[in-house]
């Protein structure tokens, strides 16, 4: 393995904290629950982007880039994440976000304008579809632009999560625990290449269950395919030749529900019962989901109380109150 020669550009606060969740554990009687809280990382309200972009944006400064352009859903944490990084950089930022100006910005899309951000609104598509066209524009006008993929997740971003695993390794083995499954939200599959190829470099036993959040109908490649693909160029990337074929990934689709972002029973348990176990905020659109995810393998014996389960938290918590109308706080446990 060898990265050193891939630079990178410092933009949070690394490692991030890994705790244990007593109350939630005692709350399900279930098995040990550890959390990963790159909830904390530290870049403009923190999330899991931050990582994938220390070494995308040192990418960008690498190939003299003067504006970095990204896409994403009008709540994505993935674009206020890097509005944020463009911000601190002095680099121009242009996002290309899916849907239509709504009529109360808050949330996410309020950061990205707080940053300063040129928005430029999608329709329908949400997963950078237009973003060649507007990058011609920009060229002829003499901009240096570069694009950051969607979700971050290219090699680089991949290679940001086999980094986040060995500081969680390095963690682990400080507190003398041991795991046997890491549970997360996976939609653009850095995250998941990245940790499944950690695994592997690490030689670690862990079951990485990436809990998809996505239907993906609008998906040119399929999800499985994508990420699998991406855990195999990312070993290339660091001279490794580790091969993963797609029995090797773990994907859980059994809680999409109505699909992206829509907010049912399973997300609002879910926060409400970390925020009044733990007093720790997760988000409508992915840990919600993710963590409604393992609440449910626990109480149907997928997950045995015998087992020793990482939740990772991404972040997103910003998001939460851009859904407040679809959350339902009124229950009191
Ligand atoms: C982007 C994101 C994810 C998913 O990570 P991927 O690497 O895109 O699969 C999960 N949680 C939150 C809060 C995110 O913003």
């Amino acid at each position: 393995m060898e990265y050193n020669h891939i630079l990178r550009q410092s933009l949070g606060f690394f490692p991030t904290p890994l705790i244990e969740l007593t109350r939630l554990s005692k709350e399900l009687a279930g098995p040990k629950i550890f959390m990963k809280r790159d909830d904390n990382t530290g870049l403009a309200l923190g999330g899991n982007k931050t990582r994938k972009l220390e070494f995308i944006i040192g990418d960008a400064l690498a190939k003299g880039a003067d504006t970095i352009m990204t896409a994403g859903a009008a709540q994505s944490n993935h674009c206020r994440q890097t509005a944020a990084a463009a911000a601190s950089l002095g680099l121009e930022c242009h996002l290309v976000l899916g849907g239509e100006e709504p009529e109360q910005v808050s949330g996410n899309l309020l950061l990205d304008k707080i940053f300063g951000c040129h928005i430029h609104w999608a329709g329908v598509n949400r997963k950078g579809e237009d973003i060649p066209q507007i990058v011609e524009q920009l060229t002829k006008a003499g901009k240096n632009v570069y694009v950051v993929p969607y979700g971050g997740s290219s090699e680089l971003g991949a290679l940001a999560f086999v980094e986040a695993f060995k500081e969680l390794e390095l963690q682990r083995e400080s507190i003398n625990e041991t795991f046997t499954h890491i549970v997360f939200a996976s939609s653009s599959g850095g995250t998941q290449a990245g940790l499944m190829l950690g695994n592997k470099i690490f030689n670690s036993p862990y079951q990485i269950v990436g809990i998809n959040i996505d239907k993906g109908e609008t998906d040119k490649v399929p999800f499985d395919q994508y990420t699998v693909a991406l855990a195999n160029s990312t070993a290339k990337l660091i001279n490794t030749d580790y091969k993963f074929s797609e029995s090797d990934l773990m994907l859980n689709s059994d809680y999409v529900g109505e699909g992206y972002g829509v907010v049912g029973k399973l997300e609002n348990e879910a926060i409400e019962m970390m925020a009044q176990t733990e007093g720790i905020l997760l988000d409508p659109v992915y840990t919600g989901r993710a963590m409604g995810g393992l609440i449910d393998m626990i109480r149907t014996g997928q997950i045995k109380k015998t087992d020793r389960v990482l939740f990772w938290h991404t972040g997103g918590a910003p998001a939460l109150f851009a859904y407040s109308s679809d959350l339902d706080v009124t229950q009191k446990r």
